[in-house]
């Protein structure tokens, strides 16, 4: 599903990302680990677009993310095309970042509508599913200010499955809830899991990376230095670095 060789990335002369290579099969959950500047957001962005690669190869679903190949020669694809790539992504950021004067509902069929051209009644019928899925089928007509960082979070959610992405990111979505409200966030994310949801996910939660992960992703300073079944690096780190940082986060 996401396959990347040796992929780079500077911003200006420093390099964040020194060569990743990653596979992500469809339906697999990979988590990402690592310290504070080692890339994991960066890498996320690269593949939904929001930045470039400066070499290697990135392609989801046997697409070339952002350019396409012929004869041999890398073109960039065109604005439009652009946008058809990402639609079939979702991402879920740390911060909810939902629209604040559009409700719940009015949130997760703005997309559908506008990108995809759904229909009104078709998709607010959906997005009430998608709410009840996440758990808020009572919240639909409440603004994002009434509601807490969890169901907000959860309606970031919701409005992401809303454009049936073929593959989820997700970048420290619970990073900046209370800690109560965390695990209904994780439960929905699992229960995606459980559906067979392709998801890239970075995460401090190592309950969730081992119990949910079927891929447990190291990264340190722009390379992944290791990358495994999650019960076997959390428990029986084989690099360093590896070790040196779950002997602080564990
Ligand atoms: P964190 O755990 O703190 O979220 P991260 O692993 O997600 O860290 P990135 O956000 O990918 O790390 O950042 C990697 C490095 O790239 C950092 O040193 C950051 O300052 C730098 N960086 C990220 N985005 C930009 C940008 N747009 N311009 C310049 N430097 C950037
Ligand atoms: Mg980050």
């Amino acid at each position: 599903m996401v396959q990347a060789e040796q992929v780079r990335k500077s911003f200006g002369r420093t390099e964040v990302l020194k060569g990743i290579d990653l596979a992500v099969r469809p339906g697999e959950v990979m988590c990402v680990i690592g310290p504070s500047g080692s890339g994991k957001s960066t890498f996320l962005r690269c593949i939904n677009h929001l930045e470039k690669i400066d070499s290697g190869r990135l392609s989801v679903d046997g697409h070339l993310v952002g350019y396409r190949e012929k004869g041999g020669v890398l073109h960039e694809l065109r604005d439009r095309e652009v946008a058809a790539q990402r639609r079939d992504i979702g991402m879920v950021f740390q911060r909810f970042n939902l629209f604040p004067h559009m409700t719940a509902l009015e949130n997760v069929v703005e997309a559908p509508m506008r990108v995809r051209r759904t229909a009104k009644a078709a998709a607010r019928q959906r997005g009430v599913e998608l709410l009840e899925r996440v758990g808020l089928g009572d919240r639909a007509h409440n603004y994002p200010a009434q509601l807490s960082g969890g169901q907000q979070q959860r309606v970031a959610i919701a409005r992401a499955l809303a454009m049936e992405p073929r593959l989820m990111l997700f970048d420290e979505p619970t990073s900046a809830l209370d800690p109560e409200l965390v695990g209904e966030v994780l439960d929905v994310m699992r229960g995606l899991a459980t559906d067979g949801m392709t998801m890239v996910v970075v995460t401090h939660e190592m309950g969730f990376a081992r119990e949910v992960g079927d891929t447990l992703v190291f990264m340190d300073d722009g390379v992944v230095v290791e990358a495994g079944d999650p019960k076997q690096v959390l428990t029986d780190p084989q690099h360093e670095r590896t070790r040196a940082f779950l002997s602080k986060v564990l």
